[in-house]
């Protein structure tokens, strides 16, 4: 009987799952493999949020592969070894896995069909699997890839989509084949109290909650700190619970301006996974260098730490920091102000703040992370490299009332309405009140002219 095996990696699912489906088509019985990978753990990419995330996607597969009749097979090592080694025991003919962007996961891909190919097997490398259109799908005439968002958005809204697949009704797996215990997230250190569950029927749970109640006010309220109307399903596309061409097409099922705005969103991501693609050197050095010179020693290391913990005295800025710390998640606009406060008021590199994001976020993800800091710090995509967003101005816009301040900033908790996002302008009593708030580390005019000095006077 022909055997394939199946390795997940960024696709932890099983509804429109096409390795899974090809190897389901080709052979009797498939072996669904995940390989717990040593050079991840070694390379300081294991946060623990992502390590308790990813241990409840594995679980929740194995379930949905034993309901099924299969089960899944973990091991763990180096990926081209054990890969190797599963095949090897199970005498398959064919792996099948997903494509991937990032320098390590092409250089594995090459190893592994390499190793493969050496003892007559063959690697099938799906595509669409991770993203809704493939990376280097769409070009411009000029270049390997687009470095501007619009016109690839207007080319990718205009490409075909592959239906989505549903779940398979059944999956037999080779008895021999032993597996490892399954990981856990008891034990892990330093887990966000807050972080999300994990799996592919906690992420549909979520999807379908959204269509149903969320994504029809998504433009209008995408923005809106308090209010936390975006989808979060940023985790379950990071791990593959959820996939990419299913949620366009159930998106644009729903219709309407809300649901168009999330589609536009689920481009960007696609949009970074193909620069990444072209550009692998973008996830640690600038895409396009503006010759900073950034803040070091002793002060900038003081401000790095306020920044981090959450210590800025700018309460919008905290907010979003600490809301990272307990949830191992951070609204988008958050995101947005903390990166612009971090890398142009402070004038640090984006390097730092990224690797911070990155020990904590349940979805740190290379492209979708490491391009959006360049984004922020004019080093990336941006078409208007040199634009500082200001933290007050941005906290009354997109937490008028102050409730996201409140909510995340407990010594700020007992001040009304927007005089939150100034603490320093309060009365005596008002300020004696949350005097264990601290002091601006920065004056938001001196960091803003140190910065535009930086960058040239622009
Ligand atoms: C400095 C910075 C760092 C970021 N780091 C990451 C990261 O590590 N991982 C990550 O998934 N996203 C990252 N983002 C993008 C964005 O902030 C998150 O995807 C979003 O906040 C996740 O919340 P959501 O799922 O509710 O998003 P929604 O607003 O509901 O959007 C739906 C999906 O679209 C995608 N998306 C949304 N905004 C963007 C964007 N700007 N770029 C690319 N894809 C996007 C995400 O997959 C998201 O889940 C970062 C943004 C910034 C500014």
């Amino acid at each position: 009987m022909n055997v394939s095996v199946v390795l997940f990696t960024s696709d932890l699912r099983l509804h429109d799952q096409p390795p899974l489906r090809a190897a389901l088509d080709g052979s009797g019985e498939v072996v669904p493999l995940f390989v717990v990978d040593r050079a991840v753990a070694a390379a300081g990419f294991a946060a623990p949020n992502r390590l308790a995330f990813l241990a409840d996607c594995l679980r929740d597969l194995d379930t949905g592969l034993r309901e099924r009749g299969g089960r899944l097979v973990v091991r763990s090592g180096d990926v081209v070894e054990e890969v190797c080694r599963v095949v090897c025991e199970a005498d398959a003919d064919e792996v099948h896995m997903a494509a991937d962007v990032s320098a390590y996961a092409r250089l594995r891909e090459g190893r592994l069909r390499r190793a493969l190919e050496g003892e007559g097997r063959r690697l099938h490398v799906h595509d669409t699997v991770t993203t809704a259109v493939p990376p280097g799908g769409l070009t411009p005439a000029s270049s390997d890839h687009y470095a501007v968002f619009t016109p690839y958005f207007l080319q990718w809204s205009r490409q075909p989509l592959r239906d989505a697949l549903g779940a398979p009704r059944t999956v037999r797996v080779p008895d021999p084949i032993g597996s490892e215990e399954l990981p856990s997230r008891r034990g892990l250190p330093g887990l966000s109290p807050g972080l999300a569950p994990g799996g592919e029927a906690a992420g549909r749970r979520r999807l379908t909650a959204w269509l149903r109640d969320g994504v029809a006010a998504y433009e209008d309220r995408h923005d809106d700190l308090a209010g936390d109307a975006t989808s979060r399903l940023s985790p379950h596309l990071h791990f593959g619970t959820l996939s990419p061409v299913e949620l366009v097409h159930r998106a644009r099922r729903k219709g309407g301006a809300g649901a168009d705005a999330f589609v536009r969103q689920l481009a960007w991501r696609d949009f970074h996974r193909q620069v990444l693609a072209a550009r692998p050197d973008a996830a640690d050095s600038d895409y396009r260098t503006k010759q900073d010179r950034w803040r070091s020693g002793r002060a900038a290391r003081k401000d790095i730490e306020a920044w981090r913990e959450g210590r800025t005295g700018y309460p919008v800025v905290d907010a979003a920091m600490r809301q990272l710390m307990y949830e191992g998640w951070m609204h988008n606009r958050g995101r947005l102000l903390t990166a612009s406060f971090l890398t142009k008021t402070l004038y640090i590199d984006w390097r730092v703040g990224a690797r911070h994001f990155l020990e904590l976020l349940v979805d740190g993800d290379l492209a979708n992370n490491q391009l959006n800091w360049q984004w922020v710090a004019g080093t990336g995509t941006d078409t208007r490299p040199n634009r500082v967003l200001n933290p007050v101005a941005q906290a009354r816009r997109h937490d008028p009332d102050g409730a996201y301040v409140r909510r995340w900033v407990p010594e700020l908790a007992g001040i009304e309405g927007p005089a939150v996002h100034e603490p320093w302008k309060l009365s005596a009593p008002e300020r004696a009140a949350c005097a264990s708030y601290p002091d601006p580390v920065v004056d938001l005019s001196e960091g803003l002219a140190r910065f535009r000095r930086a960058r040239g006077g622009e």
